[in-house]
């Protein structure tokens, strides 16, 4: 009786999209405003892209995967990412993390390992969620769903301006390119691809601040 009690207020909330669609900036400020877990997906892909690249594992050989995947620990405290015990929240926006994680995130033993992990985190509290398949097959079904998007050429010059700050010497007609190829796999994979739920309210950010989306995404919820 006492979780049903609990659970009336419990809401969720899914944030799909594509690559640099601002969906992370924007779903931290929600969470923010309205308290509730920010569960940022794409840095548990990341996460196990970083361990897969650093041991070498092949990813061709799913024994192997099966046997790491048993063997990995991520959880996510205050929006840190930590792999194994150890924090690695800063390794995660790398060029050559964006260069193969769609490639890891193809792949079903390690989908069926991430879903897993993020609904069980979602099972207990109040939490937005963003990555792909949130909608259609994390949080099938979360109280509000959206879909945020934007022109490939505004998404492209967002993650430019990230990775320069970082220090990341690359150039926007490159950075375009691998959001293009990024989308491209997620768009098209047998597993989960990316798309927007048909319950999801889509909302186009092109030449709109954060806290124009913000307050957009806030008036649908209120
Ligand atoms: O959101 P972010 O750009 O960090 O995601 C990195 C990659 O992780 C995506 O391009 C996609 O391949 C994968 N991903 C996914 N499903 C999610 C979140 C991310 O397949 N729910």
């Amino acid at each position: 009786m006492k979780s049903n009690i609990m659970n009336v207020h419990k809401i969720s909330i899914a944030i799909d999209g594509p690559a640099g669609a601002g969906k992370s900036t924007i779903a931290k400020l929600i969470a923010k405003t309205m308290n509730l877990t920010y569960i940022d997906t794409g840095a548990m892909y990341r996460a196990i892209t970083f361990k897969i690249l650093r041991d070498h594992v092949d990813l061709s050989n799913e024994a192997t995967l099966i046997d790491l995947l048993r063997h990995t620990k991520i959880d996510i405290v205050n929006g840190d990412i930590l792999l194994d015990n150890s924090l690695i929240t800063d390794k995660l926006r790398t060029p050559e993390i964006n260069q193969y994680v769609s490639k890891v995130a193809q792949i079903s033993v390690i989908r069926e390992k991430m879903v897993e992990l993020q609904q069980h985190i979602a099972m207990n509290r109040s939490v937005i969620m963003d990555g792909r398949d949130i909608g259609t097959t994390v949080l099938p079904n979360a109280t509000y769903k959206f879909f945020i998007t934007a022109s490939i050429e505004e998404r492209a010059q967002r993650r430019y301006n990230e990775l320069c700050i970082k220090g990341f010497d690359q150039d926007l007609l490159e950075v375009q390119a691998e959001i293009e190829k990024r989308d491209k796999l997620d768009t098209e994979r047998t597993i989960s691809p990316l798309r927007k739920d048909e319950n999801a309210i889509l909302v186009d950010t092109t030449g709109l601040s954060i806290q124009e989306v913000t307050d957009k995404i806030l008036s649908y919820i209120k």
